[in-house]
């Protein structure tokens, strides 16, 4: 055995994800051809690492939707400005009607 256990099961994720030299990657192989508690290690991360591996092969599949409209975005986005505009200029009317009418009843309190 060249290589010992522990190095063997460190090198676990570079071994999964595919990026030993292939001097080690040699050497890891015949490790595990010959060592029976670190193939039973390697085959139970195996396991473990399935799932999230299927995940980034997904994530590096995925297309973002390419066809999106652009000129159709910025259309809402000045939309969205202009109602945002809109809404200020109600509430500056609002506080104005507020204040006129708070000052009318108050004049008429003190009887002008
Ligand atoms: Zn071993």
């Amino acid at each position: 055995m060249s290589m010992h256990c522990h190095v063997v099961q460190d090198l676990f994720s570079l071994y999964q994800d595919d990026i030993l030299s292939d001097e080690t990657r040699a050497e890891v192989d015949a490790h595990l051809a010959e060592c029976d508690s670190c193939r039973a290690f390697y085959e139970d991360m195996r396991a473990l690492y399935r799932r999230p591996s299927d995940r980034v092969a997904k994530a590096k599949s995925y297309q973002p939707d390419v066809d999106l409209d652009f000129a159709n975005v910025a259309k809402k986005l000045r939309r969205a400005k202009r109602r945002n505009w809109m809404l200020g200029g109600a509430v500056v009317a609002l506080l104005l009607a507020a204040g006129v009418t708070i000052t009318n009843q108050l004049d008429r309190r003190m009887g002008n």
